[in-house]
């Protein structure tokens, strides 16, 4: 079971990241290489690094479950402003180098919303950007997420997925399933095999190199995209648990990216990270009824 979460990059870079997922009890993480909301970015620290590559060994987490997640201000769809889709370019590019340093595989990449252009025009331009990006010889892959189809988003069906792989001419670039996204979009979590089986048909299984493991506020087909805790949410325990063990995908990394605990019920802030829980309960297959309650318990 490869099983891990979302995780910071603080001051002390992946070494503070690892640590982290250390803490959680995970054997995989993700990480952001600076905010996710802006493009400031620190310089690749060699010595964290080391010591990180070091922890790992002795921790048997391989950097195959190591993967990096590009910020959301990157719109490969959108061309409207030319500027501003150069410059989502050339970021790209900056994060991919960023990843290539510190040794990270797989880049999880969020299509695009379309905006203004049809859905049609926003994958061209997507395939477009990815052009210029993608090349066989870079050893960190675009892998690209599929998206809940919130707004004008691009990347909601496996048929635009295919579209843009397929327009894409290197072959270096695979997929991240992300089950909340996919019951948004209006895909069975329940009959996981059978959607399995038409992914293998449309695009190939050996193409999904990451799966985000999350629950769902809201019900199948809904286009809305918040995430729920594990076993909290319309996709339930039972349903994503079969997932994690799904033989076919036993190899790829299952990475949460489920919402923070409020203190209290009355609280908004949310302070709490989930993950050491959930974690926990899918390792051991039960499904916890007072995860909330604990997760408080444990943190105050
Ligand atoms: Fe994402
Ligand atoms: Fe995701
Ligand atoms: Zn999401």
């Amino acid at each position: 079971m490869i099983l891990g979460s979302h995780v910071h990059f603080g001051s002390d870079q992946i070494l503070g990241s690892l640590n982290e997922a250390l803490s959680y009890g995970a054997n995989a993480f993700m990480l952001y290489t600076g905010a996710p909301q802006n493009t400031l970015r620190s310089k690749i620290n060699l010595e964290y690094l080391n010591e990180a590559l070091k922890l790992m060994n002795e921790n048997n987490i391989s950097m195959d479950n190591v993967i990096c997640h590009a910020p959301y201000i990157i719109n490969l769809a959108n061309k409207e402003k030319l500027d501003s889709w150069n410059f989502s370019i050339s970021f790209l590019k900056q994060e991919i180098t960023r990843c290539e340093e510190l040794g990270i595989k797989y880049i999880v990449l969020h299509p695009g919303s379309a905006v203004k252009h049809t859905k049609e025009e926003g994958i061209n331009n997507i395939i477009e950007a990815l052009n210029f990006i993608v090349n066989d010889n870079s050893k960190c892959m675009i892998i690209l997420e599929t998206m809940a189809g919130k707004g004008s988003e691009c990347g909601r069906t496996l048929e635009e997925i295919k579209a843009i792989l397929n327009g894409v001419h290197s072959k270096n670039i695979g997929v991240c399933l992300d089950t909340c996204h996919l019951n948004d979009a209006g895909y069975d979590m329940s009959k996981f095999e059978e959607f399995l089986e038409e992914f293998d048909k449309l695009i190939g299984l050996d193409k999904i190199k990451c799966v985000h493991l999350n629950d769902s506020k809201n019900i199948i087909g809904s286009h809305k995209d918040r995430h729920a805790n594990i076993g909290l949410g319309t996709i339930g325990f039972d349903n994503l648990l079969k997932i994690l063990n799904n033989e076919q995908l036993k190899n790829v990394p299952k990475i949460l990216e489920t919402p923070y605990i409020n203190k209290e019920d009355t609280e908004r802030e949310l302070v709490y990270p989930p993950y050491k829980f959930e974690i926990k309960m899918l390792r051991e297959g039960i499904f916890n009824s007072n995860l909330i309650r604990d997760i408080r318990e444990y943190y105050k």
